[in-house]
């Protein structure tokens, strides 16, 4: 057998319940991309969730992250929102919500796949729990992603740095429910840039995609496109809930 036919069996081996969850989801048709596939084969979710929960790591479902009050989200919503991000090497990711650090270690995974000196990190995600931003710097530090990812903790609502109008991200994904989209996110985002983020009342949201465009007096929109309804927990802050 080759070494590349091997590889290719122990990434393939159903019997390993990373494995299978991974081909559930290509039968589902949810994995589309072989770099989302290759980030969920590299990336061991056991070590990014709550200590005691290893052993429910690749059921399809969210997991509470201790007693804080927040999840990892499902894999299945994990990768839907990777795949619509259409990700690619070297591109700037702005992720809010880093709650374990699962999701911005596979967008880290994805963006900086052959790079080995990336000028600075290529993923910045905000957290506004102080537990978790201290959970997710572990786990990312463990998975070696800390020089590629920096997680910061504020207010992601307002963006990162807060409050600028510069526009620094190729892509922006929220992992929490906004009441509407906020407004430094449009800013942030490059023109050509894509916007995911759940819209809507708490835990029962809109997954909404939109690009930024250049309009004709030299300003910019978004074109929206509703993807469909998920229930995220609530994105809280100065321009989101106010709990
Ligand atoms: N992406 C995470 C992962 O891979 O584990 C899961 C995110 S969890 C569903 C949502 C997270 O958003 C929570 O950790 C919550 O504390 C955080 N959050 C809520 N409002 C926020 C805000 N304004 N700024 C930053 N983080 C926020």
């Amino acid at each position: 057998m080759s070494l590349a036919s091997k590889s290719l069996t122990i990434k393939l081996n159903e019997s390993d319940p990373r494995s299978s969850l991974i081909q559930s989801l290509k039968r589902e048709k949810i994995l589309k991309s072989e770099s989302v596939e290759d980030a969920l084969l590299d990336i061991k979710r056991e070590d990014f969730v709550w200590q005691g929960e290893e052993a429910l790591a690749y059921i399809d479902e969210p997991l509470p992250l201790g007693d804080t009050g927040q999840t990892i989200s499902a894999p299945h919503m994990v990768a839907i929102m990777l795949e619509e991000a259409e990700l690619s090497i070297g591109m700037k990711v702005l992720e809010i919500g880093t709650g374990s650090g699962y999701n911005a270690a596979l967008i880290a995974h994805i963006v900086s796949k052959v790079l080995k000196n990336t000028d600075g990190p290529l993923v910045v995600t905000v957290e506004r729990n102080p537990k978790l931003v201290e959970f997710a710097r572990e786990n990312l530090r463990k998975a070696g992603y800390e020089k590629i990812v920096l997680v910061v903790e504020g207010d992601g609502s307002l963006g990162y740095p807060q409050g600028s109008g510069q526009m620094i991200y190729d892509r922006i994904i929220v992992t929490a429910g906004a009441p509407f989209i906020p407004p430094y996110l449009c800013r942030q985002l490059k023109i050509g840039g894509l916007l995911l983020v759940p819209v809507g009342p708490n835990l029962s949201q809109t997954l909404v995609k939109a690009k930024k465009i250049e309009t004709s007096d030299g300003k910019y929109d978004l074109r929206q496109q509703k993807l469909m309804q998920v229930m995220f927990v609530p994105l809280i802050g100065q321009s989101a809930h106010s709990n």
